[in-house]
């Protein structure tokens, strides 16, 4: 009896510094298992070798910032039974994103030396805003971890086990000391998406927010505590606006601290 045909990856690249490609790529240990289950069929960044599509899962990492890119996102969808968007430019536009705030032909004229070749969106948006998205991982880059659940659990044709609370929560079980109660240290902890296992708090540095807003998030007393250490507003606003600045929620945030 012939072996069932194991189920096809893509991995896809829009606007993105490649960081969450490398990701699945560090999955050293794993890779030979993942390997055996699946036929990773389209991924450009390990093998030119590519296989046509169907494609049972795609992973995309990267936003839309060109005309090109939002007709590709489509026919990526089109061949794409379930597709899961990587990272914080694939979920929230990423840091490319900024543009969003500004008018880009300015960033254009200010960066090229001949700008009248540029063909360039007003916006960086995530693939969500494209198409329909059956996951989203975030994070900057994604945690290889994280990202190994994902796998598995569409392997399996189950929901990905992800936690959506803070990184305080990941902060107090990794038995870290708090560096705002012990040093006064600005920290978007309490707001943002846990996955990274508290990396910077561990370092003694406060989070800056780049696996995006958490669930619920209370930015409105977070901003009231960072303005009591000392924060101005315009390190308010830098701190909602970095990798995430478009996603909803920091946005809004960044919105709120610009006008109290
Ligand atoms: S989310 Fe971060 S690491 Fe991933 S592609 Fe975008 S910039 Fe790179
Ligand atoms: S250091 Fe930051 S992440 Fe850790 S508990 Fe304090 S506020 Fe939360
Ligand atoms: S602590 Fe915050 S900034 Fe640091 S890696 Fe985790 S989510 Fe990113």
């Amino acid at each position: 009896m012939a072996a069932a045909a194991k189920p096809k990856l893509a991995v896809w690249k829009f606007a993105s510094c490649d960081g969450c490609q490398l990701s699945l790529l560090d999955l050293e240990d794993e890779l030979l298992a993942l390997a055996g289950a699946i036929d990773i069929a389209y991924f450009l960044e390990a093998s030119r070798a590519t296989v046509e599509g169907p494609y049972d899962l795609s992973l995309v990492e990267g936003s839309v910032t060109t005309a090109a890119d939002a007709e590709r996102i489509r026919a990526v969808r089109a061949q794409s039974r379930r597709l899961v968007t990587i990272g914080a430019c694939a979920t929230a536009g990423g840091i490319q994103a900024l543009r969003n705030f500004a008018e880009v032909g300015d960033f254009v004229a200010a960066v090229y030396a001949n700008p009248a070749y540029i063909s360039t969106l007003e916006t960086s948006t995530p693939i969500a805003e494209h198409v329909a998205v059956d996951f989203e991982l975030h994070g900057c880059p994604v945690d290889r971890h994280q990202l190994l659940e994902v796998l598995s659990a569409f392997l399996a044709e189950r929901r990905p086990s992800i936690p959506s609370y803070s990184v305080c929560v990941e902060c107090k079980r990794r038995g870290n000391v708090c560096v705002t109660v012990a040093h006064g240290t600005p920290c978007l902890g309490p707001v943002t998406h846990a996955g990274c296992g508290a990396i910077c708090p561990a370092c003694d540095r406060g989070c800056y927010g780049c696996f995006g807003p958490m669930e619920t998030p209370n930015d409105e007393a977070l901003t009231a505590r960072m303005r009591e250490l000392g924060a101005e507003t315009p390190d308010l606003i830098r701190a909602y606006r970095s990798f995430n600045a478009n996603a909803p929620a920091f946005r809004a945030a960044g919105g709120r601290a610009a006008r109290t």
